[in-house]
Formats: structure tokens, sequence, C-alpha cells
């Protein structure tokens, strides 16, 4: 190499190192933004199918079968009194907290839920309690129904079977957490962030978004939900309710959760 060819690689590379440390910082800022926008999904890709566009003032939705019609596995006079009594309570607490905050009036009730970490801590508290009853109860109600109890073959029922072997080893296991929640919560089935279906068990109001799990299917363990019929024997419930499991809105929000992921 002769003296000419060495200055000029060694300008060129002056300049390079120079543009280099100069763009650094934009493209760091640049990767990050990449980065972020392929690890954090939007706000419209985090939205749940159910309560989707919800908020502000909060309504009792309406159910899709009789209260009748889920015995003689769910009562009609524990559904009803469950649903206008302890569910339409929660919403209008729910109402009566964010009366007071404008700014989140707007919001949908799961925006608030997966964000309470950035909400005013009076209003954190109210939706950890109202707004979790509320979508809660609006889940369970939506996974019943008088043509429930059986999930057909299929991708749900397949996965079921691989990840718990069978869908009989599934109910006891998720029988068993119901069974050893102490005091008041909920069972959910869930979908975690590497598709893998997981049972999981809550207190009081707390939602699986809490844990970064996607809620699919969700049992109500407090002594309300089924006290009047099957009074301290939680598991006899449990063991019933299974009857009127609406597989096909389990399948739907699996189908979902899959999407989203994806
Ligand atoms: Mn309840």
């Amino acid at each position: 190499m002769n003296y000419k060819s060495f200055l000029l690689g060694f300008i060129c590379c002056t300049i390079l190192g120079f543009i280099a440390f100069k763009t650094k910082p934009f493209l760091n800022k640049k990767l990050f933004c990449y980065w972020q926008t392929k690890t954090t999904p939007s706000l419209e890709q985090q939205a749940f199918p159910i309560l989707e566009h919800d908020t502000y003032p909060f309504t009792l939705p309406a159910l899709d079968y009789e209260y009748a019609s889920l015995e003689p596995h769910i009562d009609a006079k524990t559904l009803e009194t469950h649903r206008i009594e302890h569910h339409k309570l929660a919403i209008e607490n729910l109402n009566k907290a964010l009366k007071d905050f404008p700014a989140y009036q707007q919001k949908t009730i799961i925006y608030l839920l997966e964000n309470l970490n950035q909400l005013p801590e009076k209003l954190s508290k109210a939706i950890i309690n109202y707004g979790g009853s509320h979508f809660d109860h609006t889940l369970y109600f939506t996974c019943m129904s008088p043509d429930g109890g059986t999930l057909q073959a299929g991708t749900l029922n397949d996965h079921l079977q691989k990840t718990f072997t069978s869908l009989d080893a599934f109910k006891e296991l998720f029988e068993a957490e119901a069974k050893n929640l102490l005091g008041s919560g909920w069972v959910w089935l869930c979908l975690d962030n590497s598709n893998q279906l997981r049972i999981f068990s809550s207190k009081n109001y707390e939602t699986p978004f809490a844990q970064g799990l996607f809620p699919l299917l969700v049992l109500d363990v407090w002594e309300h939900a089924y006290y009047l019929k099957y009074q301290n024997k939680r598991i006899n419930y449990v063991k019933a309710w299974w009857h009127v499991v609406n597989w096909l809105q389990v399948e739907s929000l699996y189908y979902h959760a899959l999407k989203k992921h994806n």
C-alpha cells in the first residue's frame, strides 16, 4: 500500500467514524422506536372484544339468555340477584368514581384496567374494585349459555389436551384452583404472551390484565354466585357450572388472543 492509498483510507475512515458518531443517538432512537413498535402492541391491538368500546357512563350489559334458562345448574334467583344487585352496584360505584375525573371519562374500561399505574391513586383504587368487578362480571355472564357445556373438536380443544393431557384433567385442575381459593375471587383460563394456556386465580376483583394474561374464561367463586343453591358446597357449584359454559364464546376469545399475539 502506498502513501496515497493509506491517506485516502485514513480520510475515509475518519469521515465514516465522524458520521457514525454524529448519527448514533438518532439511530439509537430510531432502532428503539422500531423495537418498541415491534414489541408493544398498540392500544387497538390490546383491546378486548368484550367491553371494547365501553366508556363512562357505564351501563349494565344486556344478558343474552333468560334468568331461568341456566336451571338447574345456576338458579334464576341467584343469577338475577347477581346481575341486578351485585354487578349493577359495581357499575354505579364505578360511574360515581369517574364523575370526579373527566380526563378519564373517554377511556375504555379495558384501558383503565390495563393502565392502573398511570391513574390518580384515588381513581386507581376505584377501578381495581368497581372496574374489575364490572369487567369480571361481564365476562362471567358472557361465559355462560343455556346452549353451553360442550367444547367442539378444534384448535382450542387440541391445545387444552396438549397442555393438560385431557379436557377432564384441565377441569380437575380448574376445580382444584376454585376449591383452594380462600375467600372471594375468580378462577380463569388465560392465554399468556407465549400463547400458553394457563389456569389463574385472582382475589377480590383483580383481573388477569395486571399479570399480562389474556382472559378466555372466568368463574365467579364469591359466595354470592352460588350460596342460595349450593350453600357452602362450592365444589358442587363448580361441577354444575361446566354444563353451562359457553365454549363458543371461549373459543372466540381464544382466536382473538392468538391473532393479537401473532
Ligand atoms: Mn359476583
